[in-house]
């Protein structure tokens, strides 16, 4: 068997298998970015119910003011229709008077803060719905994940087998470097020559090293340093036994 062919075969697996672990690597980075949209829209729902608490706290303390204000006119009124000096009844009476007027702006300030704790409803229905949604989505993002997951581990172990294979039949005078190779560069360790450049970082070829890979020799890319072999229609018929 030719290099080429090896080698070919080798730099499949090798991007399969980095392909394969980006993509188990993926499934959990995935779910964590969920998992922080969900606690995002969560913090928001908890921080619109606690504005509206504060809300409704506000809105009691000016109930809670205007009642006891409504007492005191009571009380003033009573005063007036009692008034012996028409200065007192004239005291009274302004009195009264500017006690309504801040009784009428505490009802004001009630109606708003009423429309505003109604507000506060509609915002919150909208906001649990968008964590109800991100809920949703994690969950079925999960799942998915869950079920690829078994998958991918399932592809990696037949390829990972598959590697051992290929690399027991390695010939005895490619297997050094090309194990160097794999240790440093990984899937990146090889390359495919493409037109008359190296396919990794695409630089010219020289036209002694092109030779010398269709002698089916061991030659590595003099910029980038991978393992060349040529693809599949310039492979020489070259055949090289088992060593
Ligand atoms: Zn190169």
């Amino acid at each position: 068997m030719s290099y080429a062919v090896v080698l070919r075969e080798l730099h499949r697996i090798h991007i399969q298998l980095t392909d394969l672990r980006e993509r188990l690597e993926r499934g959990p980075r995935q779910i964590k970015a969920h998992e922080t949209n969900v606690a995002r829209a969560e913090a928001e729902v908890a921080k619109l119910k606690n504005d509206q608490k504060l809300a409704k706290v506000a809105a009691d303390g000016k109930q809670l003011q205007l009642k006891t204000s409504e007492g005191k006119l009571i009380d003033l009124r009573v005063k007036l229709n009692q008034s012996k000096s028409n200065r007192e009844y004239q005291a009274l009476k302004d009195q009264i008077a500017a006690d309504e007027m801040s009784g009428s702006v505490l009802q004001d300030e009630i109606l708003e803060a009423m429309e505003k704790i109604d507000e506060f409803k509609k915002h919150i229905a909208a906001a649990e719905l968008v964590l109800t949604k991100a809920k949703d989505e994690m969950a079925r993002v999960q799942q998915g994940i869950r079920d690829q997951q078994g998958m991918l581990d399932g592809d990696y172990k037949r390829l990972e087998a598959e590697l051992k294979t290929v690399e027991g039949g390695l010939p005895e005078d490619l297997r050094d470097t090309y194990n160097r190779m794999v240790r440093s560069k990984g899937a990146d360790g090889m390359a495919q020559v493409e037109g008359e450049h190296c396919g990794g970082c695409y630089q010219t070829i020289t036209a002694n090293t092109m030779s010398s890979l269709l002698m089916d020799k061991i030659i590595l890319c003099q910029v980038c340093g991978r393992l060349l072999y040529l693809p599949e229609d310039r492979t020489p018929g070259q055949k090289r036994g088992k060593k």
